[in-house]
């Protein structure tokens, strides 16, 4: 079976374009990663999740990916929080560098090949401001050094915005001494070190980069200066991704990259998820109250570039959706075990799931029509495992483990469903049992006496035992291996 060409919106283009590898079968891919001065939201964790399904599917297509993701470990968010706390701001921003992977490991993030930071890639940063200045496009002054925009003509070719409209100093986030530029427009590079910060020696005196440089000065140290793919949540195209290829293109003459990807942001239902109104969820707050894999489902609900709404019934929506799909595979894994039911046919096309999975994930990364794939497959092991159109038993099995073999395949290439069903779902019952206050000991107890009921054929007993699970939102499910239950 050949798999489609895969297509995808690069933001240079506004427009769908193919995906042509620089090195046949082989693709560099950056994604800016966080900036380490706190815990991360689920706005970034959605983004992070939207790449980490892209690398996924682009290794599933047999692509050897190094997947570059950066850490932002010196910053002026990061001084200001050690200000704070009174830590040394490197050893604050590896202390959020540790949380950040526990938080995302959870999320199911593949770790990525390099995860460059900062402050370990400072003589980089500095031989490329170096041949900035040699080129002519930048300049210093009073210790700082400036990317002068005007000597670039490419500028703003990635966010189609003119220089005109641009506001004086508009989208700096950082903290410069604008009476040092020539042109309110020009971003810093380097900044001149001020006392109580990290700093490093340098032509122009101790100092630290500026933001932007940063991502410019990794990529070409992992990637090469032309690699494939950059990606990055949609608020980064301006400023950030227009100063790296400024600085990039401006030092090396070429494209920096031949497509960007860029994620949708992620809201509040009904409200903006702001930092400076203080209405952000944490990542791992969020996930108290919902399965990461749920989480992941619900991410992966909407296209990655299109703005997606986090709210509670849309997220008790994926958990359950994901409930329902691990109760399917525990049922199948069942049936399977221990089986062999010989080589022979099978019952209609299993792998054309994996097709139509394909035809999505090719389309510019349809992550909703890849779970809808799922949501045919899923709804055909049901099928086959509870009334199969079939009589033949062995062609049922046969069938069950095909397609059970396109649930793997299709697993790993989003991250969703790789853990053992029946510890899923325990998993799931658990917060559950809590969240409502339930005795699981008290319920296994009320499940034991219905059981004795029925053996002693006391039904009376046994349909009362049951109408008091009931009555605690438990619904028990009988099967040849016994009773199992769930919170209903
Ligand atoms: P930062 O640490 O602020 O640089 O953000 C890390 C990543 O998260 C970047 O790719 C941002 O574009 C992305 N991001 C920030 N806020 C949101 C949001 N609300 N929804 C989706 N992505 C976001
Ligand atoms: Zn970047």
């Amino acid at each position: 079976m050949s798999s489609p060409d895969i297509q995808l919106f690069n933001t240079m283009q506004q427009a769908k374009v193919p995906l042509q590898p620089i090195v046949p079968g082989k693709l560099g891919v950056y994604v800016c990663g966080p900036t380490v001065y706190s815990y991360i939201h689920i706005g970034n964790a959605r983004t992070f999740t939207s790449f980490d399904t892209i690398v996924r599917y682009l290794r599933y297509r047999g692509f050897d990916v190094k997947y570059v993701r950066n850490y932002t470990d010196v910053d002026d968010k990061i001084i200001k929080a050690a200000k704070e706390t009174g830590e040394d701001p490197i050893a604050l921003a590896d202390r959020f560098v540790k949380e950040f992977e526990k938080d995302v490991a959870q999320l199911r993030l593949l770790p990525p090949d390099v995860t460059p930071k900062v402050s370990e890639t400072i003589p980089e940063i500095i031989a490329l401001i170096e041949k900035l200045i040699a080129r002519g496009v930048a300049y210093e002054r009073g210790g700082d050094v400036y990317f002068e925009v005007h000597k670039y003509d490419g500028y703003l070719k990635l966010s189609k915005r003119k220089l005109e409209d641009l506001q004086a100093g508009a989208g700096e986030r950082e903290l410069v001494n604008e009476a040092l530029k020539r042109n309110p427009l020009d971003f810093a590079l380097w900044k001149a070190a001020k006392p109580g910060e990290p700093s490093w020696p340098s032509p122009w005196g101790a100092g630290r980069p500026g933001w932007h440089i940063e991502c410019s000065a990794m990529s070409a140290k992992y990637l090469g200066e032309s690699f494939d793919l950059h990606g990055g949540g949609l608020d980064l195209i301006f400023p950030h991704h227009e100063n790296e290829i400024a600085q990039s293109e401006a030092a090396s003459g070429k494209t920096l990259c031949n497509c960007w990807l860029h994620g949708g942001f992620l809201d509040l239902e009904g409200a903006k998820m702001s930092k400076s109104l203080g209405n952000v969820v944490r990542l791992r707050d969020a996930l108290e109250q919902v399965d990461a894999e749920g989480l992941r489902y619900f991410f992966l609900s909407t296209h990655y570039r299109q703005q997606l709404a986090f709210g509670e019934k849309s997220l008790h929506d994926a958990e359950a959706r994901v409930e329902y799909f691990y109760e399917t595979l525990r049922k199948v894994d069942e049936r399977l075990a221990g089986k062999d039911f010989g080589a022979g046919p099978v019952h209609g096309e299993p792998a054309r799931f994996l097709r139509q999975f394909d035809e999505a994930m090719s389309d510019d990364f349809n992550f909703p029509g890849a779970l809808g794939a799922l949501s045919g497959l899923f709804a055909e092991l049901n099928l086959l495992a509870d009334k199969p159109p079939v009589k033949d038993k062995a062609l049922v099995g046969r069938t069950l483990l095909a397609l059970r073999g396109v649930v793997t395949s299709i697993s790993g290439a989003l991250g969703l469903f790789e853990s053992n069903p029946g510890e899923w779902l325990l998993g799931r019952r658990a917060r559950q049992v809590k969240a409502k206050g339930l005795d699981a000991a008290h319920i296994e107890g009320l499940i034991e006496q219905r059981r004795a009921a029925r053996a002693a054929k006391d039904f009376a007993e046994s349909d009362r035992v049951r109408d008091a699970l009931k009555a605690l939102g438990v619904e028990t499910m009988d099967s040849p291996s016994g009773t199992t239950w769930k919170v209903a």
